[in-house]
Order: structure tokens, then C-alpha cells, then sequence
């Protein structure tokens, strides 16, 4: 069975003969795969409040920062919170949301002015990947 198999791929044949699985493979990537994740490009053109129009962008995704343990909501909740009685506030625990709202970073490269823009919701986000084409070609290599 290898040695055939090994002729048949000297020869070229298994190549052929293993061709439309491969394009079958390459063809579900291309549909499905991509379809759940959303692209985002590293570079965009968006309205800029200080510039009064339309300029390029820095593109970076939104991260929540470090909750500070100084502000004064969380003092007055440790100081509620400290000694008896339990819980005092509730917790949130039924979190029945599985994506999240992905929030964009722009900034301004002419003035530096940050603005942020709130997507939809996605599960996966992606920061300048490829870009997919209409009626993409796939090449094979000889
Ligand atoms: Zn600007």
C-alpha cells in the first residue's frame, strides 16, 4: 500500500488524486472560517472632532484599565463591606451574554485627537489581517 502510494506520488498522481479534498479544505476556510471572525483594518478614515473632518486613523481595540482602589465608589463599598453582615451589595452572577461589544480606539494621526467607536457585537475580533477578496483564486504550487 506505501509503495504504491509512494509511486503514485512520484508520479504525480496522488497530487490529483488528493486535489479536490484539498480545494474542498481551502474552500471551507476561505467561507466559514472567516465568516466568524471580524477583520479590522490597522488604518482608518473617520471623523475627527478637532479637525472638523475626515482624517486616517490609528486603529487599536479598547482595553477597560485598572479600577482604582481609591474612587470613591469602592471606598464607600469597603467600607460597607467591612466587618459583619455578609454581602451587602449584589453580586451579578446570571451573565447570560456569550460575545461582547468590541470598542475601537481611533486615533487621529494629524492631531492626535482619541475618539472610540463601539461595534456590534462580535466573538472573535481580528486587528489587520489579510483581507478577503471576491472570487479569491487559489494557486497551487507545482
Ligand atoms: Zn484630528
Amino acid at each position: 500500500m506505501l509503495c504504491t502510494f509512494s509511486r503514485l506520488y512520484r508520479e504525480g498522481a496522488l497530487y490529483l488524486y488528493l486535489q479536490p479534498a484539498l480545494v474542498a479544505i481551502v474552500y471551507y476556510q476561505e467561507t466559514y472560517k472567516q465568516h466568524a471572525m471580524v477583520n479590522i483594518p490597522k488604518t482608518k478614515n473617520s471623523f475627527c472632532p478637532t479637525c472638523q473632518h475626515h482624517t486616517e486613523n490609528k486603529v487599536v481595540l479598547y482595553k477597560a484599565g485598572k479600577p482604582s482602589i481609591t474612587a470613591l465608589g469602592k471606598r464607600r463599598y469597603d467600607k460597607k463591606q467591612a466587618g459583619q453582615g455578609g454581602q451587602t451589595r449584589p453580586k451579578f452572577h446570571k451573565n447570560a451574554k456569550t460575545t461582547k461589544k468590541p470598542v475601537l480606539k481611533l486615533e487621529c494621526t494629524v492631531c492626535h485627537k482619541k475618539t472610540q467607536h463601539a461595534m456590534k457585537r462580535a466573538k472573535h475580533i481580528e486587528l489587520g489581517g489579510q483581507r478577503k477578496t471576491k472570487n479569491a483564486v487559489v494557486t497551487w504550487k507545482s
